[in-house]
């Protein structure tokens, strides 16, 4: 069983509502969560994002939006989160980290470096108290080749049906997560996509959200390219897989709604294939 949560709710101006998508894999041995939103910290103190992230993004900071709390109110307690994987280390994505003390924290070794020692703009963009105590397991990217998943190469296999795949641009070891759904697999794109619009061809996302994303881009050609590469990808319209980002509404909802629903009991298929 596999739940989309909503991690921290955004209104950007002129962009919109925004979410943050969570997933929660049940597994044997507990828990594993992909991205977790903001956290309690965050909520409780505001400030700890900074100025310039809470005026480009507006984050509501509600309580009941953290993973621990929906967790909770699932059934379960913070130490039954085994293990959690983050697209990467950006203040709306590594917040809720901090809520659970006994996880490992999996991301790609670049990434960690970029938040341990930030070069240019990245000074502005982490913030290390919600990621300073945690248990991470950095993944150094294999050199291309080997096993490819769906044509993209030098992927790290986390766990069984869990595989880090590299999609930097947007940060500097910035990471796709695909996870086995049944017989098909999910993959969050994190923000290497802020619209489907992104993925159309040409594409077609709202003007403003073209310029935020490359306002944040770290490398803002790779970014491009790897979008690119993720259009082509959904392009294929593979029946068993589902692609989707870490901040865009509508595709969270088709999910199961804004409450946050479940896969897992039956793969949803693609509308051409039914
Ligand atoms: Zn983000």
């Amino acid at each position: 069983m596999i739940h989309h949560l909503n991690c921290a709710s955004f209104h950007p101006p002129l962009v919109g509502s925004m979410v943050a998508h969570v997933l929660v894999v049940e597994r044997p041995d507990g828990l594993l969560l992909v991205d977790t939103g903001f956290g309690t910290a965050d909520v409780a103190a505001p400030q700890r994002i900074g100025r310039a992230v809470r005026a480009l993004m507006r984050p509501k900071m509600l309580p009941e939006e953290t993973a621990i709390a929906q967790l909770t109110a699932l059934g379960y307690t913070a130490d039954d989160v085994t293990d959690i994987v983050l697209t990467h280390l950006d203040v709306d994505h590594a917040g809720g980290v901090g809520d659970f003390p006994h996880a490992r924290v999996h991301l790609d070794a670049a990434e960690l470096e970029a938040g341990r020692h930030p070069r240019g703009a990245e000074h502005g963009r982490y913030v290390r108290e919600q990621w300073a105590e945690a248990d991470f397991v950095p993944h150094a990217a294999p050199p291309a080749g080997g096993d490819a998943w769906f044509g993209f190469e030098s992927v790290t296999e986390i766990g069984d049906g869990v595989l880090l795949v590299p999609l930097p641009g947007h940060s500097r070891g910035h990471s796709m997560v695909a996870v086995r759904d049944g017989d098909g697999w999910l993959a969050h794109a994190g923000d290497a996509y802020f619209h489907p619009g992104d993925l159309t061809s040409p594409p077609s996302a709202p003007r403003t959200v073209r310029v935020v994303q490359r306002l944040l881009a770290q490398d803002d050609a790779v970014r491009l390219a790897n979008r690119d590469r993720l259009a082509e990808l959904v392009a294929a319209d593979h029946p068993d897989l589902r692609v989707f980002c870490a901040h865009d509404r509508a595709e969270f909802e088709a999910f199961g709604g804004p409450a946050g629903g479940g896969t897992g009991a039956g793969f949803p298929r693609s509308t051409g294939e039914i």
